[in-house]
């Protein structure tokens, strides 16, 4: 029985994320989808809730058919418990799948096995570039799961990351 681990911020959760567990879903029994960085929202690089990328990642998942669980994780501050932290929150597994360095090394330390997932065109399929695509009004549903531009649409996220672009100054956390 194997149980793969995979996190990400999902701003939003896009075609390359969802090529990664794919390829994840081939080789393992279940999976766990970690939101991290779940206490943002509402702002230009964070514009969504974890509740909305739970759904995002959650309606994507649901054509896998494989059992998967969703869960936010907020950040903590300090990279030596943050494998603690994580896996306090989640379903215990024994396999973690990433590209970041630095989750790959702090795993690395535990029991837990890590594996590198490959990029698919990280050139289109990219948190960053969908954003910029949805502000600037160009074509971006082609990039994304079709249930995460019906949840976008659901929630009018894209009116929300124009107003964010509006509103939010990049320094800081005023709201007036
Ligand atoms: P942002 O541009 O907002 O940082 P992102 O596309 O990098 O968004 P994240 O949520 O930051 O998305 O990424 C979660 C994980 O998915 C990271 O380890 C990231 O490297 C990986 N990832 C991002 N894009 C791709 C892709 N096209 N193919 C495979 N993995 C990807
Ligand atoms: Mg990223």
């Amino acid at each position: 029985m194997n149980r793969a681990f995979y996190i990400g911020r999902f701003q939003p959760y896009h075609l390359g994320h969802h090529a990664v567990i794919k390829k994840i879903v081939k080789e393992v029994d279940e999976i766990v989808v970690g939101i991290g960085s779940a206490q943002q929202s509402h702002t230009v690089s964070d514009p969504f809730t974890a509740g909305e990328r739970v759904m995002m990642v959650s309606r994507s998942l649901e054509e896998l058919g494989i059992i998967y669980y969703v869960i936010p994780i907020a950040d903590v501050d300090r990279h030596a418990i943050w494998v603690s932290h994580v896996r306090s929150l989640t379903p215990p597994f024994n396999i973690v799948y990433s590209n970041n360095p630095l989750v790959i090394d702090l795993f690395s330390e535990t029991n837990i096995q890590t594996k590198r997932s490959p990029l698919f065109q990280r050139g289109i399929y990219s948190g960053t570039e969908i954003r910029r695509r949805m502000l600037a009004d160009e074509a971006w549903e082609d990039l994304v799961p079709k249930a995460v531009a019906e949840v976008i649409k659901e929630i009018d996220g894209v009116r929300r990351l124009k107003d964010l672009s509006r509103t939010d100054v990049p320094s800081s956390a005023t709201v007036f």
